[in-house]
């Protein structure tokens, strides 16, 4: 039967820095179970979601590289690991309230999670189960919103859904331009060409060419996740 609501299969990407919160320690708990609250309400319209997450708020690559010798690559593989202890929390705080769940690594460390098969994963959404995808796209130089553009063209999700800390896109910066507004919509050649920094360039031109929609919002508001994976207005939509 059709799905009576806007999508029927999403990709959800929650970066590190929003399960930080303002909590002193890396995630905060408070925000781990309004995810879930807020997913499980959803999956249990029959909506499809998938979860690829950040690893931002434990390490980043990129600030590590060079010091004390850590290249790159090696700093990066960190920032996947990384993103694996943010999926097995939030895992966890799913399964608590009655949601399953399945957490699929980019590269295999079988004893804590599966390994990322792509029609296993499809046959767990189809089942009514959340797919986390860890450990990014399992390859240093990317990021973890590209792996989110990766797996949603994978898994024929119908749009990224970017939790963010911020409302949505803004014309400008605005701690430096007070004129700067929130965007309702935008294109995604605005935003590569005004350098809109909402998701790295490679991101952005994945969802491009594959014409995949991306929604910017803001996580810390109540029901927006919700709203958001049900195809309600909120934030910014950048597409076309
Ligand atoms: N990372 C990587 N390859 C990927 C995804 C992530 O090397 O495909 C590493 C990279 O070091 C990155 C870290 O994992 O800094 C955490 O991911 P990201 O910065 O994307 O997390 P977020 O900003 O969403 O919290």
């Amino acid at each position: 039967p059709k799905q009576p609501y806007k999508w029927q299969r999403v990709l959800l990407k929650v970066s590190g820095e929003a399960l930080a919160g303002d909590h002193k320690e890396n995630i905060d708990p408070k925000i781990t179970m309004a995810i879930a609250r807020e997913v499980a309400s959803v999956t249990r319209l029959g909506v499809e979601v998938a979860i690829v997450v950040g690893g931002g708020n434990i390490f980043r690559g990129s600030s590590w590289a060079g010091c004390s010798g850590l290249d790159r690559s090696s700093a990066d593989y960190i920032g996947m690991l990384a993103t694996v202890m943010n999926a097995i929390f939030l895992q966890a705080t799913m399964e608590s309230i009655g949601i399953p769940t399945r957490v699929q690594t980019a590269f295999r460390m079988s004893e804590v999670a599966e390994p990322y098969i792509r029609r296993r994963a499809v046959r767990h959404l189809e089942k009514g189960r959340v797919v986390i995808f860890a450990a990014g796209t399992g390859n240093p130089f990317f990021t973890t919103d590209t792996a989110a553009a990766l797996r949603c063209a994978e898994i024929n999700a119908e749009v990224v859904l970017k939790a963010t800390n911020v409302d949505g896109v803004y014309s400008d910066d605005p701690r430096s331009n007070s004129d700067a507004h929130l965007l309702d919509t935008v294109s995604y050649q605005e935003v590569i060409s005004r350098d809109l920094s909402v998701m790295d360039m490679t991101a952005i031109t994945l969802c491009q060419e594959n014409n995949i929609p991306v929604v910017v919002f803001n996580l810390a508001k109540p029901n927006n996740i919700s709203k958001a994976i049900l195809g309600e207005r909120v934030g910014t939509l950048i597409g076309g």
